[in-house]
């Protein structure tokens, strides 16, 4: 699934092809992809003829400010990518919709699953929307070592479980919280109450380096190539990963073998060296 680093990758892709640029033909060929919307059309219908004012990001939504006062919400939810094309460019099997420039331009969404979604929202409908739930981003606005320790005193879920909930920070998911904890050698199964405060601070600045490093490489590409970058490139940051995915691989730390448990279903990767769960 897409993170942070992944959609701020192809946010820094799309950005400028749309900054400034007005809209033309919207085609949102699957109505689940606009479900967001109470009238699916309405994604068509409010972003043509508009310009786009600036493309910014929280977590994993990508939200681009649109004359009018709109808010153009794209989020790649499993399986979704961007493309960016020019017009009678051979589609991507799944091309879901297509978003094109006045210059001619073709920002294109591809989601196999149809997870993801596009929605074009007025301020109330962006205020009801359940995105102003979504929590600090995780590279640009990251609570403070004293934010952290207020949120995290005296709660008893799993640290990997409180990196995955995006009321608090958005942006990681499995790869990269994984990715976080490693580097601060801190275990997925500790209860966040339980850590002292020089180790919410090394979590805490684990946080920034970890996705900045993602971003560089233009994400994570895994295997099953789902998330390619808006020019068709792969993400080059699977090779570089510490722990995620790399069970019985040795630790770029130590040596010791990485190891696989599940927490809150979901499979984490870590050195019990490292990431020892108590001292
Ligand atoms: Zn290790």
């Amino acid at each position: 699934m897409p993170e942070l680093p992944e959609v701020e990758t192809s946010r820094r892709f799309i950005e400028p092809v749309l900054t400034g640029q007005r809209m033309g033909l919207v085609e949102v060929r699957r109505p689940r992809m606009a479900r967001r919307n109470v009238r699916p059309e309405d994604v068509a219908e409010r972003l043509s003829g508009r310009r786009v004012r600036r493309v910014g990001r929280r977590g994993k939504f990508i939200l681009i400010d649109v004359e009018g006062e709109l808010t153009w919400v794209i989020h790649l939810g499993m399986s979704g990518r961007l493309q960016i094309a020019e017009p009678g460019e051979t589609e991507a099997p799944h091309t879901n919709a297509i978003f094109q420039t006045e210059s001619g331009t073709e920002l294109r969404f591809v989601d196999p699953r149809t997870f993801g979604f596009v929605a074009v929202f007025t301020p109330d409908e962006l205020t009801g929307s359940g995105l102003s739930r979504v929590g600090r981003d995780a590279l640009t606005d990251l609570p403070t070592v004293d934010e952290f320790a207020e949120t995290f005193a005296g709660r008893v879920p799993a640290i990997k479980s409180a990196l995955l909930d995006q009321r608090f920070v958005a942006g990681l998911g499995n790869i990269y919280a994984d990715e976080v904890l490693h580097l601060a050698r801190i275990h997925p199964a500790r209860r966040i109450g339980s850590l002292d405060r020089e180790e919410i601070a090394r979590l805490r600045n684990a946080i920034v380096p970890v996705l900045e490093a993602g971003v560089a490489h233009g994400g994570t590409s895994l295997n099953d190539l789902a998330y390619l970058l808006p020019d068709g490139r792969a993400g080059q940051f699977l090779e570089r990963l510490g722990a995620y995915g790399r069970e019985g691989e040795p630790c770029r730390t130590c040596g010791t073998a990485i190891e696989r448990m599940v927490i809150a279903q979901r499979s984490s990767h870590f050195c019990p060296m490292c990431q020892r769960l108590a001292d």
